[in-house]
């Protein structure tokens, strides 16, 4: 068996497409396009990556994004202030603060930014707020990769209400409100981490597994049911050769990657589990690009919100 792929970069076009009409028709009405700042502290490489993404995926569609950014010896005060100015900005519907913070910042930065972010800019849906709002099923801002999940399996057609869904990871950005949305969603959900015994077996109960641990190639096929649908989240970037020959096979996409580039992107499952699963998401080209594109769907929403005080 080799598991339909399921095409993140294909759906997210064509939910940028869907997006445009909305944006024009806001942008008349307002005299101004839906507004996202995105705050980045540092040069951390891959961050600086996401943020261009997210910056060109805006611009694409129409939306007005302004980075700010600070340098990596800025103090929380100063990163602070930002999110108050941004709070207070009136061209601006959405604010974004890329994580990881410096580790200078101290353990509890993250957490203070996102509790200082208003709610109704709160794009990424960390906010208690929202994420309250999350709990009791009336969300109108929600993490944007679990949104981005959600939208894939719901688009792909598959069958989500009364479905066993095991969710391994229990970030506050992913595994969590990946949970909800699949309870919302009627299903029956399971949450691992990494004190949970017997994970392989765990997930072996999957009709819908999704993985987001961060760990290369971590599942392997005796974690999937045959025929299920495996969403992998994981994004790890791999430069070592003797990690990249035990993932990837002499002659695959993946090697010739490292060949080229000197690194390669694998996600959380084993690329071997394609001959298992149902249906799989690609790394890269699976959930990626969704959660770019519910970034833009949640400044909309969030530009709407703020103009119309509906949703
Ligand atoms: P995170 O905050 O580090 O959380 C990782 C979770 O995985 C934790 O709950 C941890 O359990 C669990 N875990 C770690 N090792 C495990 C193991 N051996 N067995 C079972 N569970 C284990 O990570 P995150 O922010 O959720 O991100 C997860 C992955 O998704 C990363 O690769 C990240 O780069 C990727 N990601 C991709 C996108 C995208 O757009 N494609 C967006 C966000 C994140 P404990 O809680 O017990 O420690």
């Amino acid at each position: 068996m080799t598991a339909r792929l399921l095409d993140g970069t294909a759906m997210a076009a064509r939910i940028r497409a869907e997006l445009l009409p909305s944006v024009q028709a806001f942008t008349t009405r307002e005299g101004r396009p839906p507004g996202l700042g995105i705050v980045l502290v540092g040069e951390d490489p891959a961050s600086e990556i996401y943020v261009r993404n997210k910056l060109r995926s805006a611009a694409e569609t129409g939306l007005r994004a302004d980075l700010e950014r600070l340098p990596e010896t800025a103090s929380l005060a100063e990163l602070l202030a930002v999110v108050e100015r941004l709070n207070g900005s009136d061209a601006h519907d959405g604010i974004l603060v890329q994580s990881p913070l410096p580790d200078a910042m101290g353990p509890d930065a993250e957490r203070r930014v996102f509790d200082a972010i208003d709610p109704t800019k709160d794009v990424d849906g960390l906010h208690p707020v929202n994420v309250g709002t999350l709990v009791q099923n009336r969300a109108l801002l929600v993490a944007c990769t679990p949104s981005g999940v959600l939208e894939l399996l719901e688009r792909s057609g598959i069958c989500i209400a009364g479905a066993r869904a095991v969710v391994i990871g229990r970030s506050d950005i992913v595994g969590k409100p990946m949970a909800l949305l699949l309870l919302h969603r009627h299903a029956t959900v399971t949450i691992c981490h990494s004190r949970t015994t017997d994970l392989p077996k765990v997930a072996a109960e999957a009709d819908i597994l999704v993985v987001a641990i961060g760990r290369a190639a971590f599942v392997t096929p005796e974690f999937v049911k045959r025929g299920a649908t495996v969403v992998d989240v994981g994004a790890n970037r791999l430069t070592d050769r003797a990690a990249v020959e035990r993932v990837f096979g002499p002659g695959s996409k993946g090697r010739l990657t490292f060949e080229t580039r000197g690194s390669v992107l694998v996600g959380d499952v084993h690329p071997s589990v394609a001959d298992v699963a149902g249906a799989l998401t690609p790394v890269p080209g699976g959930v990626g690009p969704l959660t770019i594109v519910m970034l833009l769907k949640n400044t909309l929403r969030a530009a709407e919100a703020r103009a119309y005080g509906t949703a």
